[in-house]
């Protein structure tokens, strides 16, 4: 797994001040995605020992809320392994710290329907729906020019949705972090 950058007491990318990463690799190739340099897997750098402590240095601070993972799409095929074992470490290190993660597929592309099974060609859907559900709040789908808009929170067009994980699991619904 590759990454551009790792930003420190970030305010634009989820809720108090953060830290961000941000993953190399995106299948979307949105019209005018802000980080076209960070869509091939193989750009950036590999994501190492080095930048796994700068991330957990960073969550040990107290006014740190938590992290987001963002990119390029954190749920690209070459991340979901490491993705899911970095939030399961971060988790279990550094509990009261909220997870953010944007991604370019919808909530729904990430989880299997009731009764769905698994096949080789969604056994990707599988790994992300593993990762989603270990998320606090999902920004999802594809940035989409035409329905730009500068006073949403959080994200870019209309399209897109800032979700509360937990309520919406518990609910069986999508629920909205915020409008
Ligand atoms: S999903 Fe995000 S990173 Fe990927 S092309 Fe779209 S805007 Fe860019």
């Amino acid at each position: 797994m590759n990454y551009h950058n790792i930003t420190h007491d970030d305010m634009n990318n989820g809720d108090g001040l953060r830290v961000v990463l941000w993953l190399s690799g995106c299948l979307h190739h949105c019209k005018n995605c802000q980080n076209p340099q960070t869509w091939d897997p193989e750009s950036g750098i590999p994501f190492d020992e080095l930048a796994k402590q700068e991330l957990f240095n960073e969550l040990s601070k107290d006014y740190i809320s938590g992290i987001t993972f963002t990119g390029g799409d954190p749920l690209h095929k070459n991340n979901l392994k490491e993705v899911y074992s970095l939030i399961s470490e971060i988790k279990e290190k550094f509990p009261t710290k909220t997870i953010w993660l944007y991604t370019g597929y919808t909530f729904n592309q990430c989880i299997l329907e009731p009764g769905e099974v698994v096949h080789s060609h969604n056994g990707l859907k599988l790994e992300r729906q593993y990762i989603v559900e270990m998320c606090d709040v999902l920004v999802d789908g594809e940035y989409i020019e035409e329905q730009r808009d500068i006073t949403l929170k959080w994200r870019g067009s209309k399209n897109q949705r800032v979700i509360n994980i937990p309520e919406t699991l518990k609910q069986n619904k999508v629920v909205l972090y915020c409008d």
